[in-house]
């Protein structure tokens, strides 16, 4: 995907320090990343953040944006500067309410010097003013912000915040957010969670959004454009709100015929997920010319693209199954992300079988057979697929194949209560793969690591003894026909801006 050499400067590190008063020597700069081995620069060592307040101004014309970021966050250790990630450009910093020093470093971090270090364990308020065009704006000489012929869309993975606000951009650190975009009049602004408020001054629209449950950096989206807003209750009582460009032509009817089964689709999965976890569900279809959806939490990110062949349930379903795998649970680090797509995939067979299209067993099955053992799709472990793995297909099918298989070994009943328990049992917070495998065999009552190593972990196809039930089938040379969803079922993988 996209890799990085970059020695945090040496010297600039020296030039801070002497910047320190001697009796602030414990205080150090926070890290320029979390910790990912992934993405060693994404995310910030040093605070965790609560709360995210972004009051924006968007001009589509110019592709002008000006903000104000108000972030509420609390330090983790001694402090004599920070980073957050983020391109635009900044004009002040207020920390605690004081201007603090700035820097723009290597590719996409702002380094800030508050005026006075900050102890550990303190709560923070940082302001950020800033302005921008932001599809002027790349690292890694990529750019992920989307311009569309009205507007602009940010929904991309895993990284989309650095070209619309400031952050501390890891899934491990979720926050709360505040979102608030001034359009020009007739211009509409989507963002996550509830719409709270419209308000018209002087030929602009100023809507603000509010997500009132942890939502991680990736997950927040933006998209400014010439809308068709649609609203509604799922039986069971989730607010729905949907938007489609005005401008999707062809693909107008197909786009509809499939977002518009948003809240019937996220009652049926919370028969298999538990209760849904946030105060709105919904999807938007913006002009783009991307590929690509996207789970942005309550407001899932459609491309056109996915709707050319006509309506797709299947990949509404993926989508909204990482409501509950991605967004209430969210991955502690990116190489966890069979927990997001194995799951969201897992979904869309049962669906299948919902549908008529072929059984998760009929699925699992030609996910088995439809790959020789020297197929390179077994060289992928999806509970460790590494950075430029990370959406590979494997994570997505073997990742899926591996649910089945654990559905094989514990029986249906168990199977069940862990898909239900799981969302729960780490509700609005972060898990690894190797919590979910604990959480299994406690659930089972079996002792579940061969499985997980030869499902996950093994990079050469499970022989036939690892796989019950589909095995026979993928192995005694018998065609397995390919069922009648799987083409939907692969338009949902991951094939991201890039
Ligand atoms: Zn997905």
């Amino acid at each position: 995907m996209h890799r990085r050499i970059i020695a945090p400067g040496a010297l600039a590190a020296a030039s801070l320090l002497l910047a320190i008063p001697a009796s602030a020597a414990s205080y150090s700069p926070g890290a320029p990343g979390i910790g990912d081995p992934y993405y060693p620069y994404y995310g910030n060592g040093g605070y965790d953040v609560s709360h995210y307040d972004l009051r924006l101004r968007y001009q589509p014309k110019t592709d002008e944006l000006q903000g104000t970021a108000t972030i509420l966050a609390r330090t983790t250790q001694d402090l004599s500067s920070f980073d957050l990630d983020f391109l635009l450009d900044v004009s002040e910093v207020r920390v605690n309410g004081a201007k603090a020093a700035f820097r723009h470093a290597e590719q996409h971090e702002l380094v800030i010097t508050p005026r006075t270090p900050l102890a550990k364990g303190t709560p923070v308020t940082v302001v950020v003013r800033y302005s921008g065009v932001p599809s002027t704006k790349s690292a890694y000489g990529f750019d992920t912000w989307h311009r569309t012929p009205d507007g602009a869309v940010a929904a991309d993975e895993p990284e989309a915040a650095w070209w619309w606000f400031p952050s501390n951009d890891h899934p491990s650190d979720k926050a709360t957010y505040d979102v608030s975009v001034a359009v020009p009049d007739g211009t509409q602004a989507i963002s996550n969670g509830t719409l709270r408020s419209t308000r018209s001054e002087r030929g602009w629209t100023r809507y603000s959004w509010r997500q009132d449950k942890p939502q991680a950096t990736y997950l927040a989206t933006l998209a400014i454009g010439r809308f068709d807003i649609t609203t509604g209750t799922s039986e069971r009582g989730v607010p729905v709100l949907n938007a489609y460009s005005k401008d999707l032509g062809d693909n107008d009817g197909a786009a509809r015929a499939s977002v518009e089964r948003t809240g019937e689709i996220v009652d049926w999965l919370s028969n298999y997920f538990g209760p849904y976890p946030f105060a709105e569900a919904g999807g938007y279809v913006p002009n783009t010319t991307t590929g690509y959806a996207l789970e942005t939490q309550t407001r899932v990110f459609y491309s056109p693209k996915q709707f050319a062949k006509g309506a797709n349930t299947s990949v509404v379903v993926h989508e909204l199954a990482h409501q509950w795998y991605g967004d209430d649970v969210s991955v502690k680090g990116w190489k966890d992300i069979w927990l997001n797509e194995g799951f969201a995939t897992y979904a869309q067979w049962l669906w299948s079988e919902h549908e008529g299209e072929g059984t998760a067993q009929e699925l699992a099955d030609h996910v088995y057979a439809s790959h020789p053992a020297d197929d390179p799709f077994w060289t992928v472990a999806p509970g460790d697929p590494g950075a430029d793995d990370q959406f590979d297909d494997a994570v997505y099918d073997r990742g899926a194949a591996a649910i089945q298989a654990l559905r094989d070994e514990v029986g249906d009943t168990a199977f069940f209560r862990i898909l239900k328990g799981w969302p729960k049992s780490h509700a609005y917070g972060n898990a690894s793969v190797a919590d979910f495998e604990k959480y299994a065999e406690q659930i089972s009552g079996k002792p579940l690591a061969g499985l997980f190593d030869t499902w996950l972990y093994q990079r050469s196809k499970p022989a036939v003894g690892a796989v019950r039930s589909f095995a026979a089938a993928g192995t005694a040379g018998k065609a397995v026909p390919q069922p009648k969803s799987w083409k939907k079922i692969e338009a949902a993988h991951g094939g991201h801006g890039r």
